[in-house]
């Protein structure tokens, strides 16, 4: 026997074990980014973990006719005397009246007639556990009173016809125990995708041991709400550690390292799950070129900024409310005066509303997908819903169309949150989140403020009464 073919079943051996590895780690990622295939149920998730099959013969239908579809697809047409089929949680059929199979046996009904069926709204960017104006100066903080202001603003949510909400920045598991209540039916609200604690450098935007808005000294140690990382390593167990508690995006804030973002963005990749920055001026570049899913706000952008956002297929939440709030009122129960970030050491930059509008312009002409993001720190017990509306006004001012905005706060919402194949339309085969509302926000986008039914899950969640 010669030493080579000696070595040869060892090789073999090498080799099988090279291939029983390859289709391990295939095994594991496949969930994570795959579609399931027919009648493969999964989790409502970009996590997509395969769940037992249900027979779902029995439940709930719920069946709306008479309106006037506008299903949210690219190119759709308003389809006038429409019907809609819910069963369960899933839309079973959506079309002209004349080609629709209704069942026989209904369990709720809505005439539609001269109102407006569209997709559920999304809100890309929400924090339920932000503290209110008010807390700064009269009361402390803990998980609890933040479950409390996230139960709240579930509600909030659904009066405004938001049906699905990310939530990009949470206390400890907050955002997740909000999502699990919605899911379990505890509470009505919104379908709840969550990133868990931010994840950031020391000294980075969240770990500032004085407030960004008001510069004064923070009550806490921040370390129930942000997950500080240092160096590229450091930076993959942070996103490890939230993926071990289910989140289903990461959210980052600059500053940050070129390895240390790359590191993050590759390791949330690997997992299957997204990667969402708060970034500025060249962290925003140093993000784009990383793969970063998408960027929060319209802070320190540039014309290279955005082209850098293009060439690397990097969306874009402009959140632009939230900063116009800032430079225009301030926010006075905080003791915040109007202008801008003053006092703070990580927002080395001015606030400029007339920037900010010509940057997100010039996004999406230049092809970045632009989605609806509120993120109304402070005083989302009395600016919400109305500031998501505000939202909608200024990206219009921005350049987008009605049709456009409409878009963004639809289909394009669920592309973001990797969930376009269940989400963002009103669709055979997708699940049940749709709005009823008085006027065509194709006409003016402000109509949608006319919500007059929602329905979430499949759940009739608000009806005409409600919005007495
Ligand atoms: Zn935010």
């Amino acid at each position: 026997m010669t030493g080579q073919s000696f070595l040869e079943p060892r090789r073999t051996v090498a080799a099988i074990l090279v291939m029983l590895t390859a289709m391990l780690c295939l095994a594991v990622l496949l969930p994570a980014t795959a579609v399931a295939s027919d009648g493969l149920r999964t989790t409502d998730d970009p996590r997509r973990v395969p769940l037992p099959p249900r027979d779902d013969s029995d439940a709930p239908v719920t069946v709306i006719r008479g309106g006037t579809l506008l299903d949210g697809t690219e190119g759709m047409q308003p389809l006038a005397d429409a019907v809609v089929v819910m069963r369960g949680d899933t839309i079973v059929s959506a079309g002209a009246a004349n080609e629709v199979d209704v069942p026989t046996t209904i369990d709720y009904e809505i005439d539609a007639a001269g109102l407006y069926i569209i997709p559920g709204l999304i809100d890309l960017h929400v924090h339920f556990t932000q503290q209110y104006g008010d807390d700064f100066t009269r009361y402390t903080d803990s998980d609890a009173a933040a479950a409390i202001r996230g139960v709240i603003k579930t509600g909030q949510l659904l009066d405004a016809g938001i049906t699905a909400v990310r939530d990009v920045g949470t206390r400890n598991d907050v955002a997740k125990k909000v999502k699990e209540a919605v899911q379990r039916r505890l509470i009505d609200g919104p379908r709840v995708y969550w990133s868990g604690p931010i994840i950031a450098s020391r000294s980075g935007h969240a770990d500032e041991i004085t407030s960004t808005a008001t510069g004064r000294p923070r009550a806490d140690d921040r370390s129930h709400s942000v997950r500080v990382a240092t160096g590229p390593w450091d930076w993959r167990l942070a996103v490890r550690e939230q993926i071990r508690q289910h989140v289903d995006a990461i959210k980052i804030t600059a500053p940050f390292t070129r390895e240390e973002i790359a590191a993050a963005v590759d390791e949330a990749h690997m997992h299957g799950i997204p990667v969402t920055g708060d970034t500025f001026g060249r962290y925003t570049v140093w993000a784009a070129e990383a793969g970063i899913d998408s960027i929060e706000h319209p802070l320190d952008m540039s014309s290279d900024v955005i082209r850098a956002m293009a060439d690397n297929g990097t969306d874009f939440v402009p959140t632009l409310t939230a900063f116009y709030n800032v430079i225009e009122y301030g926010y006075p129960p905080a003791g915040i005066p109007a202008g801008g970030f003053f006092y703070t050491f990580s927002r080395r930059f001015e606030l400029d509303h007339e920037q900010h509008l010509e940057m997100v312009g010039l996004a999406h002409r230049s092809g970045v997908r632009i989605g609806v993001g509120s993120d109304i720190p402070f005083e989302n017990e009395w600016r919400y819903p109305e500031d998501y509306y505000t939202e909608l006004g200024l990206l219009r001012d921005a350049g987008l169309t009605d049709r456009d905005v409409f878009e963004s706060a639809t289909r394009i919402g669920a592309e973001i949150l990797k969930m376009a194949d269940r989400l963002g339309t009103v669709e055979t085969g997708k699940l049940a989140d749709l709005l009823i509302v008085a006027a065509n926000p194709l006409d003016d986008i402000q109509h949608l403020r006319e919500v007059r039914w929602v329905i979430a899950d499949g759940r009739v969640v608000r009806t005409p009464d409600d919005f007495r």
